[in-house]
């Protein structure tokens, strides 16, 4: 198959600085966790984006000095020369599919604490640093500046020397020094560096041409800003000062860069952005006051829509971080003719999630990402079958849904039975969810791919049960039947089940999805903390119930902070008139009323009466079936659980299990051997 020529343009080279890209396909930089401490995985990671036909592929933040350092996250780091090797690394990788490397230096100020230097952080002017850390920065003197003007050039110096093509200069995500300087908040300087917009954009103009003038004649200089950072007039305004701020610099930058800020803007999730090319209202504005350039984002996945961004004189390259997660060969796909191929991403920004829990990238959709070098997994490709056998996978979740797409791409010849009239799983269900319509995602793109394949046969409302199994005499079984909702309370807070709860009547998510009914004042108790009690919520209330959420936690669904989510889920509840308490836990259930009590201390009860309670806390295996076939075990080659079956996590959790399992059928390897597959320390 050819490309369809309406997708030409994406395909042009352009021009940036002194260098050019092959195409319109920008991986924009973003965090992976993997850095300075794994640079092998670093780089697998970056090169894998490369072949698979992004035209330019950039690093994270890379911090260029250590009076400003991300501990306990792991970005890059080009503090001197012996950083050099490392991102030599990447910039081969990257170069070997004919891609330009970029580097985002960065310079996050009062956006560090500095764990690891213990050098206090700088400022424009003495205020707290980001978060609840009991720090303040101090306000930088001119000696301070002239340093980090020095540093950006040193750096920009050595990022030449490693092989990039792209070096950034970075304001944005609020992370950067260089926005600093351009908000009041922070900068509230008398001299010629605060005061009027020029004298706020002086240091980030001036950082901008000495880095030109360094490696302008090798490196196309970029600018990556944030033209907009949705907060009214306490922030910048891409109708305002991010508009002054593109007219003054116009011409300066070879690239702009351009989204919003903060980050929970720019990687909105799809809960909250359910479109793709939602950040173009606030970029759409700058290619008409440069004429160089300009990238942006908006998770873009359909091809038409980024032809749109190119005709239209929104963008000139497709800007994109989490689209190139999930399908690092989106590009190729696209050039191939193969568009039902993509795997899209799905906006649930677990991979985000990873960075701020400072732990190595994951996806939803992509189970190989970040896998590229410690598992030597890779998207597209994977060993074939080590025999004729047949497969049989029980159960069309996520996890059943990837470990038969996978045995399929291996060559086993598979079954996959599903209970129910149609496949997904817990995400054909949840994506039912209000905001969370984006995560059939997960099953249509493996449906897609399964129903064209020769060797696997779909059985629907089919059943199994361990007799029936036996019967089949297929020699490999995974069990993948899912999990459900408990029923007794016990989760986070409870270990035990709550006292009164077996005499009540109560729901849990499995029949709200079911659409059980739900009556009068509902009561939602969430001990789970992801986006689930959350999403309930805002289903029942927008149903017209009156709705409470109660939380042991101190915010309602609080590891989506994670996720980006967490303030944007409060407000929408608020907004929504939901009544929402936090930090208490029940302690007595009866019809209609719950006694409740802050976990802080038991002098504080009260009662909450209800119509409908629904028990959002923990999930339990539907592993009886596994426990059956047990009796029948020396019949099997393989029998084994999968997914929530094995261990209920997050989706993410269950296609990667359903994938890992794929890879490793009839393997005689050592499962655990691959957690040994570590970058060590050079000990000089
Ligand atoms: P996971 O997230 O691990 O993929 P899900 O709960 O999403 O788990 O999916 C489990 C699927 O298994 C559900 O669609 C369910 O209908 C199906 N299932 C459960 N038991 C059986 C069975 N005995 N035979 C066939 N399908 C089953
Ligand atoms: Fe998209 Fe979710 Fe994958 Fe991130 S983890 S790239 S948001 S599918």
């Amino acid at each position: 198959m050819s490309r369809d020529a309406k997708y030409d343009i994406l395909f042009e080279p352009v021009k940036i600085g002194p260098v050019t890209a092959p195409n319109r396909f920008f991986q924009v930089p973003h965090c992976n966790t993997l850095g300075h401490g794994r640079p092998r995985a670093e780089a697998a990671n970056r090169r894998v984006k490369a072949e698979g036909g992004w035209g330019v592929v950039c690093t994270q933040e890379v911090e260029i000095h250590p009076s400003a350092e991300l501990t306990p996250f792991i970005e890059g780091r080009i503090w001197d020369d012996r950083d050099i090797p490392q991102h030599r690394l990447m910039t081969d990788a990257v170069h070997e599919y004919g891609a330009l490397a970029g580097i985002e230096l960065a310079y996050n100020g009062r956006h560090v604490p500095n764990h690891y230097s213990r050098i206090a952080p700088m400022s424009p002017s003495a205020v707290v640093v980001h978060g609840d850390h009991p720090i303040q920065a101090r306000a930088m003197s001119k000696r301070d500046i002239a340093d980090l003007r020095r540093w950006h050039v040193d750096a920009a110096k050595r990022s030449r020397q490693a092989g990039y093509d792209i070096v950034y200069v970075y304001a944005g995500h609020n992370m950067s020094i260089l926005q600093h300087f351009l908000k009041p908040q922070y900068n509230r300087r008398s001299d010629e560096y605060g005061g009027s917009l020029e004298n706020r954009l002086r240091l980030t103009r001036e950082i901008l041409i000495d880095v030109k003038e360094a490696v302008g004649d090798q490196c196309a200089i970029a600018f990556r800003f944030a033209v907009d950072e949705l907060q009214g007039a306490d922030g910048i305004q891409a109708e305002c000062e991010g508009r002054d701020v593109v007219a003054m610099l116009a011409e300066i930058p070879d690239l702009w860069d351009v989204n919003i800020s903060g980050w929970d803007n720019d990687s909105a999730s799809a809960r909250f952005e359910p479109n793709e090319g939602y950040q173009e209202p606030y970029t759409a504005f700058v290619k008409t006051l440069t004429s160089k350039p300009v990238v942006g984002v908006g998770r873009f996945t359909s091809a038409d829509a980024m032809v749109s961004q190119i005709r239209r004189g929104v963008l000139d390259f497709i800007g994109a971080a989490r689209p190139s997660i999930a399908d690092p060969f989106l590009p190729k796909k696209i050039d191939e003719g193969r568009i039902e191929d993509i795997r899209e991403c799905i906006g649930c920004n677990i991979c985000v999630a990873q960075d701020n829990l400072a732990a190595p990238i994951r996806c939803t959709q992509n189970p190989t990402q970040g896998e590229e070098w410690k598992q030597g997994w890779h998207p597209e490709r994977i060993d074939a079958a080590l025999s004729d056998d047949a497969v049989l996978v029980v159960g069309a979740g996520p996890a059943g849904l990837e470990c038969a797409l996978q045995l399929a791409n291996r060559g086993y010849a598979v079954s996959l039975a599903e209970a129910r009239e149609v496949l997904g799983g817990r995400v054909s269900l949840e994506s039912q969810l209000p905001g969370m319509a984006s995560y059939a995602r997960v099953r249509d793109y493996r449906e897609t791919q399964l129903r064209r394949k020769q060797n696997v046969d779909i059985y629907l409302q089919n059943r199994l049960s361990a007799a029936a199994i036996v019967e089949l005499e297929i020699p490999h079984v995974l069990v993948a039947c899912g999990s459900h909702w408990r029923r007794d309370g016990c989760g986070r807070q409870h270990a035990f089940a709550i006292d009164g709860i077996e005499n009540i009547t109560l729901l849990t998510p499995d029949d709200v999805l079911d659409d059980a009914e739900i009556r009068g004042r509902v009561l939602i108790y969430d001990d789970d903390h992801y986006y689930m009690g959350s999403s309930i919520a805002e289903r029942c209330r927008n149903q017209g119930h009156e709705v409470c959420l109660l939380t042991p936690e101190s915010k309602a669904s609080i590891w989506t902070t994670y996720t980006l989510e967490q303030e944007k889920i409060q407000s929408r509840l608020l907004g929504l008139g939901v009544e929402i308490i936090t930090s208490h836990k029940m302690i007595k259930l009866e019809a209609g009323n719950a006694s409740i009590t802050s976990v802080y201390s038991q002098d504080h009860r009260r009662d909450i009466a209800f119509d409908t309670i629904i028990m959002v806390t923990s999930r339990q295996s539907d592993d009886s079936l596994y426990q059956d076939l047990l009796a029948h075990q020396h019949q099997f080659k393989t029998l084994r659980t999968i997914g929530d079956c094995h261990a209920p996590g997050t989706v993410a959790a269950a296609v990667y299990d359903g994938h890992s399992a794929a890879r490793s059928l009839e393997s005689a390897e050592d499962p655990y051997a691959v957690l040994f597959r570590r970058e060590m320390p050079l000990l000089d």
